[in-house]
């Protein structure tokens, strides 16, 4: 792509799901200045510390910009061809030796803002042609997709807060105000949250942390960790019982399961969950009443409520007081985006599918059920280092950091180390890539395009917004997603010569294909030759002629042809600002894809771990200490601690405990502590402060730098601990596989 040297470009933010529009001004090919793009249609000019660093990322002297190979311990520059030579002859060895199932996948969370990524991934996976799949998606929001699959029938159907029009949000293990939202893409949050209030609503935060949405909220309510589900359960059951329950006319005749939920949640009454919870019965069915009450009111869980033992449950029961109280698909409460690329609730037969379900496979070691494609992180280290038919030899990784990321990091290192063969395609040699035996650098976030293939399935607003690199790329510097296709091409067999354009060729004629064949797509049984002549004629390749082809077969796409003035790629392309198609609109019935073709509001799968989540509610150790996490405005993924401006200051790796509990173990505000868990033990810094509720510690995840072999200057000076030493590989959500992260027993000393 070439490039005038000085330019304004706009591009859409990729570092979280929040989606600002940056205005970007370049001179004499650097960037000189980035800000928010005061005309986007979404965030209009809001943007947070975070955006404006993609000029430190793309000038970080530690961004690596060749491959990398590990020569006698030490990882040395290299071509691109003698890397694709090396993986060619590695793989090939490994797969022809031990077979593909040798080989595992982990994909990081910055895959799901990386327009290349999210197509090509997929091919990635299918030229490995294994089920050891793993990514960030178990140590994050799986239990939701989990949840939403069996509710509405595809892992895509997640419900949406309606943020602009609500009166009343019910917040539970979110942070909006420091992590700007997640699955909710909402430029501003926070300032969308004070408009609600500024407006009459109100904003109820459940955390065990005062965080900064917290502290803003109308009211904190600081419940023990890991007992959302009873919390939720109570105020539905709440509900239920008084009678109070309605979901409303427009979605009752939708409902299955609706008269299922008395008798089910009948055991969680408000004094049941009390002493678990540690928030007041009364409390309980005061919300439960303002909640029912509200003129439209949302139930919103995020990190929090899915990082957890009951983690499917919990997401569960959000989705079921939101429909019980009546702000199910209505504006005001939660609803489903339409977005312009489709999703799997806009394709094929509308109203109804085939359903949700997991266990299409089990984990070879543990024998737990594949969720969405893939197996539980916490049992990628076992199926490395467990010998026998299938053992994970070799080892695959994209943008992801698994040592600091994922549970027991102590274990995973260690298994990485027992790997015969590595690859990794990411921007650092960090604590995990120093293992690989290659890394391939991606281009930089500026010399890439974007789309928000995702997020646009999360937003509360209809939205579209292609962003053009900014910036060329670097001499010899490959696109990411020629990178991808490649590595899948050589792991096919298809030799290090294959050309990515050729692979890439099969798969929009098999998309093309399955458009065609659609009875619902606007390009039913038209000739794939003409749309293939049209769509050619663009002179898009890689991404964006995949992403062509997805809007014009979208809900607002031109059909080829079919639709006048209906969307393209050329058309968003003319409006670099983004195109608003509004806001959320209805969609139940047509959006469900469940068999019944009802919302299923009492799946038997949550059923079945009632009596575990009853259980809970008398399986209380009060003296327990319980270990959460914490996140940062200036911080997300653990690479954005090699951006000076992002970790300078105060040291924010610190574990807060409450002063009660500083007092009693004798530890003082900077002082040294030893927190230990069942699985690993470490020493860190101390901050008294009452932010946290007694009996609860709290380490921000994503630090612990510095380890020998990594190339990351600024984030070594600013090391912190990696508090993933102390998360369990065992502890799991059953119903999904995603690990438990919040409420992890540990013990502190000081030292
Ligand atoms: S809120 Fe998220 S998307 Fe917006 S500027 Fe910050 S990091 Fe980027």
């Amino acid at each position: 792509m070439s490039k005038t040297l000085n330019h304004v470009a706009y591009r859409t933010c990729p570092l979280c799901e929040a989606t600002c529009g940056l205005e970007i001004t370049v001179v004499d090919n650097a960037v000189t200045r980035i800000r928010g793009d005061r005309d986007d249609v979404f965030s209009h000019g809001f943007i947070c510390p975070k955006g404006s660093t993609l000029k430190q990322l793309h000038d970080d002297p530690d961004r690596l910009r060749h491959p990398l190979i590990k020569r006698d311990g030490a990882h040395v520059r290299a071509t691109w061809s003698e890397a694709w030579n090396h993986i060619a002859t590695e793989l090939g060895a490994i797969i022809g030796k031990h077979g593909r199932e040798s080989i595992a996948t982990y994909l990081g969370n910055p895959n799901a803002h990386n327009l290349a990524s999210l197509i090509y991934n997929r091919t990635l996976l299918m030229g490995i042609g294994s089920r050891q799949r793993f990514s960030a998606s178990s140590v994050d929001q799986l239990p939701k997709q989990v949840a939403s699959g069996y509710m509405f029938g595809t892992p895509l159907s997640v419900p949406i807060p309606d943020l602009d029009r609500t009166q009343y949000i019910l917040m539970l293990g979110a942070n909006p105000y420091a992590s700007n939202g997640s699955l909710c893409t909402a430029p501003d949050f926070p300032g969308r949250l004070e408009a609600m209030r500024a407006r009459g609503g109100k904003l109820v935060v459940v955390d065990p942390r005062r965080s900064r949405t917290a502290d803003e909220a109308d009211e904190w309510l600081a419940i023990r960790p890991g007992t959302d589900a009873l919390l939720l359960a109570a105020i539905a059951n709440t509900i239920l019982q008084d009678g109070a329950a309605d979901p409303g006319a427009h979605i009752r005749e939708h409902l299955n399961g609706f008269d299922t939920l008395p008798k089910a949640l009948e055991a969680f009454t408000a004094q049941a969950v009390e002493r678990a919870t540690g928030i007041s019965a009364a409390t309980i069915v005061r919300i439960a009443h303002e909640l029912n009450d509200a003129p439209s009111a949302l139930v919103y869980g995020r990190i929090g409520t899915t990082t957890v033992s009951f983690g499917t449950t919990a997401s569960w029961l959000v989705d079921v007081l939101n429909t019980i109280t009546g702000n199910l698909d209505k504006p005001g409460g939660v609803m489903f985006p339409l977005p312009a690329t489709g999703n799997s609730t806009t394709r094929g037969k509308k109203g109804s599918g085939s359903g949700f379900r997991i266990g299409r496979g089990h984990s070879r070691v543990r024998k737990f059920p594949e969720a969405l494609g893939e197996y539980p992180v916490a049992m990628l280290a076992e199926e490395i280092t467990t010998g026998g038919e299938g053992q994970v030899r070799a080892l695959v990784t994209v943008a992801g950091n698994p040592v600091l990321s994922t549970p027991n990091g102590r274990q995973m290192e260690a298994a990485l180390d027992e790997l015969e063969f590595m690859v990794s395609v990411d921007m650092y040699l960090n604590e995990t890539t120093r293992h690989a035996n290659v890394i391939l650098p991606p281009p930089s976030h500026l010399e890439r395009s974007h789309y928000d293939l995702i997020f646009a399935s999360f937003a509360i607003r209809n939205v579209a917004n292609y962003s053009e690199p900014v910036l060329p790329n670097s001499d010899n510097q490959p696109d990411e997603w020629e990178i991808l296709v490649k590595l899948a091409g050589i792991a096919k067999g298809l030799g290090a010569d294959i050309d990515p354009s050729v692979i890439d060729d099969a798969n929009i004629e098999t998309f093309l294909a399955g458009v065609i064949n659609d009875p619902t797509s606007n390009i039913h049984g038209r000739d794939a030759q003409e749309i293939r002549q049209q769509l050619d004629q663009t002179g898009e390749r890689g991404p964006e002629r995949m992403l062509d082809l997805m809007i014009r077969t979208g809900p607002y796409g031109d059909g080829f042809g079919g639709v006048p003035d209906g969307l393209t790629l050329a058309k968003l392309r003319e409006h670099p600002h983004g195109i608003d198609f509004g806001a959320l609109q209805q969609r139940i019935p047509e959006m469900l894809r469940t068999e019944s073709g009802k919302v299923e509001l009492a799946p038997e799968p949550l059923l079945a771990d009632l009596p575990r989540l009853r259980d809970s509610m008398n399986d209380v150790d009060e003296e327990q200490m319980l270990l959460v996490g914490r996140r940062h405005l200036r911080s997300n993924n653990s690479w954005m601690h090699n951006v000076e401006v992002l970790v300078k200051g105060k040291p924010r790796c610190t574990m807060h405990v409450h002063p009660e509990d500083a007092a009693r173990i004798g530890i003082v505000d900077g002082g040294i502590a030893k927190v230990t868990s069942r699985v690993g033990s470490l020493e860190v810094t101390v901050e008294v402060t009452d932010s946290v509720r007694p009996r609860v510690v709290s380490l921000p995840h994503g630090w612990g730098h510095g380890l020998r072999g990594t190339r990351m200057g600024v984030a070594a000076e600013h090391a912190g601990v990696n508090s993933n030493v102390l998360t369990d590989e065992e502890a799991l959500d059953p119903l999904s596989g995603n690990a438990v992260l919040n409420g992890i027993p540990v013990s502190v000393v000081s030292v």
